[in-house]
């Protein structure tokens, strides 16, 4: 197969990704979060496509990318007021609502839940791909399953170029992780996966937040968790990740006093001197959590090396999106976390 390049700046480019999606076929698709392998979420023999491609666990759900707030109750029913005053206030944006599903939508898409997850995509040439299609797009991350996420056209170029019908390229992703996860079918919210939005700002709507245990910790590979995605090795590089926490200082002596050739250190723009000739690569600004998480899936790509033998990740503090990224790293690492203020 011929995979079809696409640039979000040409005139049709919606218009065909949207006749492609119409005929069952598998166009990525950027958005503000990661770049999606999409296809109708309602043509079963389309989702069981982006399985097959991605080579995903069948029981690991998708979301569905839909236009707006008005098609929420076309998909979900028993729709709590949090449902739409969370969409008010995060949509279009990096949030995804877990809802009772309706009967229509296949199982397929769904891994077998009763639920389903939306979200509305702040992208302006998927939404009009959706709009123009007629159908909600069913996209997980285009990766290949177990692989850093993609957030370049060119990460999706790498994993399925002759595998999939279409790219759509809208330059590299703004937020860089996956959407924010809110379970909103139990009596009290859930955050299932942190995301763009951070758990303050869910709360300020909420004024009430349940944090699933598969967020903070390794999930056994055959729970039964509610997102069934997180208890899936994730994010990962092919070489074993260590976090080094602690003062800037106290990390790089530690990790300077255990570096051996092969290793490899990510950290902050902030550090690099501190870490000559120990092969260290940026992800971003310490000062500027944004950077962090737009370019921590890219320098994990570039990281996935079977040369390497062990990486030593330094990992921002706080909430917001810097929840997120932390979240990415422990999966990352496996939850392999060394204090260096302890070690010193
Ligand atoms: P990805 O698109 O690769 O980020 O994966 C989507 C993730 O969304 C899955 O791994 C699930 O954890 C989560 N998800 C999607 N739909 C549901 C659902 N109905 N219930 C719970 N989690 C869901
Ligand atoms: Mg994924």
């Amino acid at each position: 197969m011929k995979t079809l390049y696409l640039s979000a700046r040409q005139e049709n480019t919606a218009r065909i990704a949207a006749e492609i999606i119409k005929k069952g076929g598998l166009v990525a698709i950027p958005t503000e979060t990661v770049y999606g392998l999409g296809a109708n979420g309602l043509d079963e023999a389309a989702v069981a496509r982006i399985f097959e491609v991605k080579g995903r666990p069948q029981d690991n759900p998708l979301i569905l990318h839909i236009a707006g707030t008005d098609q929420i109750a076309r998909f979900a029913h028993h729709i709590p007021r949090a449902a739409y005053d969370l969409a008010e206030k995060f949509w279009p944006g990096p949030l995804t609502l877990i809802l009772p599903a309706r009967d229509f939508i296949p199982r397929r898409t769904t891994g077998g839940l009763d639920t389903v997850g939306l979200r509305c995509p702040d992208c302006p040439i998927t939404r009009e791909i959706i709009r123009l299609s007629g159908v909600p797009i069913a996209a997980p991350s285009a990766n290949i399953s177990g692989k850093p996420s993609t957030t370049t056209a060119e990460h999706v170029r790498f994993d399925h170029d002759g595998r999939i019908d279409a790219i759509v390229d809208d330059g590299p992703c703004r937020v860089g992780v996956e959407s924010t996860i809110v379970d909103l079918t139990e009596p009290r919210p859930r955050l299932l996966r942190p995301g763009g939005i951070g758990p303050e700002a869910l709360l300020e709507v909420l004024g009430d937040l349940v944090v699933d245990k598969a967020v903070t910790a390794q999930i056994d590979r055959d729970a039964v968790v509610k997102a069934p995605g997180m208890k899936y090795r994730h994010y990962a590089p092919q070489s074993e990740v260590v976090i080094v926490g602690g003062s800037r200082e106290k990390a790089a002596r530690y990790i300077r006093a255990h570096f051996e050739p092969g290793d490899r250190v990510l950290c902050f723009e902030e550090e690099l001197p501190l870490y000559e000739g120990c092969a260290p690569l940026s992800y971003g600004q310490e000062a500027d959590v944004n950077t962090l998480s737009a370019g921590l899936f890219a320098a994990l790509r570039e990281l996935d090396d079977p040369r390497i033998h062990r990486v030593y990740a330094r990992c921002p503090v706080g909430g917001g999106v810097a929840y997120a990224v932390q979240n990415r790293l422990k999966k990352a690492a496996a939850f392999h976390i060394v204090d260096a203020e302890e070690e010193a």
